[in-house]
């Protein structure tokens, strides 16, 4: 069995106990001998009709920071719960729910894909409408090369099915559910996407991102956010969140009031690799801030973010 750091952070948070927490193992992973779970929690309100927050992290093993951010966030909630009275309060009306880490096997190989090669975001039976480009937006050609989509009319992958279920049970019924998805890789900034990764065309909840986009420029004037449509840096097939968020609208045709807005916040590891060049040479070096000033910043620069979305899901007719 693997020692996954990650993993073992997370079974320290299923050991809270508290009535506002349940823990669930969503599924496992099995390979070359090791047997790792998803696990998933649900916090607050067991009413699923009520505004949820998503918060997912590990859907790229590389890519350790986006399930770090997700645990330290987590941790810090699980232990405010044990004397915030006014947050205990605050949760009996809404929910948060979280898959900190979805590709453990990936992580615990020290990949992007999971075990079987698939990269997890190029897994959904979605493809690009325009343009794509090579290799990068996901391809059938091998499950050696990156990016690669895995093979067609075969079932998703069991980290992918996990994710699909989990928003499915937790996030479908809500009456507003926002979710954020950690990445790290893509240039220096930190960009805040929302939907579609396949197509360029407007997506149709355009006008409640611009609301949330306003709120959070009013909110937080000095954010480092840039918030755009992934489409604006590159079109891919095979996006979960495109998926999850055409499943949740067929879902709630008789109740087209009900939103889910997903977004990706891709880290920009770039600008930690420039402060610090030998870090490529260490272990994820590429995707994660190593020196430890770099990481406790990291950790800190998205709480806000995340307790400002949290505000958001529960006042979600502020934005709706
Ligand atoms: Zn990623």
């Amino acid at each position: 069995m693997r020692d996954l750091h990650e993993l073992k952070l997370i079974r320290e948070l299923t050991h809270f106990k508290d009535d506002l927490i349940e823990t669930h193992e969503l599924d496992r992973v099995n390979f070359e001998g090791a047997s790792l779970p998803i696990i998933g929690f649900t916090i607050g309100s067991k009413d699923k009709t009520k505004p949820a927050l998503g918060l997912f992290g590990g859907v790229h093993g590389l890519e350790r920071v986006g399930s770090h951010v997700v645990i330290t966030y987590l941790t810090s909630l699980f232990k405010q719960l044990s004397w915030d009275e006014e947050l205990r309060t605050r949760l009996e009306d809404c929910r948060i729910v979280s898959i900190p880490l979805i590709n453990p096997g990936g992580m615990a190989l020290h990949q992007r894909s999971n075990p079987n090669g698939v990269d997890i975001m190029r897994n959904a039976p979605v493809d690009c409408k325009e343009q794509s480009t090579f290799l990068l937006s996901g391809h059938r050609f091998s499950p050696k090369l990156p990016w690669y989509r895995g093979e067609e009319d075969k079932p998703m992958e069991v980290e992918s099915q996990a994710l699909v279920d989990f928003c499915q049970e937790q996030l479908f019924n809500s009456d507003a559910a926002i979710s954020v998805d950690f990445h790290s890789g893509f240039g220096m900034k930190d960009r805040l996407w929302f939907p579609y990764a396949k197509t360029s065309s407007p997506f149709p909840n355009i006008k409640q991102v611009q609301n949330l986009k306003d709120i959070l420029d009013e909110t937080l004037p000095h954010h480092i956010y840039h918030v755009e449509p992934q489409a604006d840096s590159y079109t891919i097939n095979g996006d979960m969140w495109d998926y999850i968020y055409d499943l949740h609208r067929d879902h709630n045709k008789d109740h087209p009031e009900r939103t889910l807005i997903p977004w990706t916040l891709e880290m920009g590891s770039w600008i930690w690799v420039k402060k610090n060049p030998l870090q490529i040479f260490s272990s994820g070096g590429f995707f994660n801030p190593i020196k430890s000033h770099r990481y406790d910043r990291t950790m800190r620069r998205h709480l806000l973010l995340i307790d400002f979305l949290f505000r958001a899901s529960r006042n979600y007719k502020s934005w709706r």
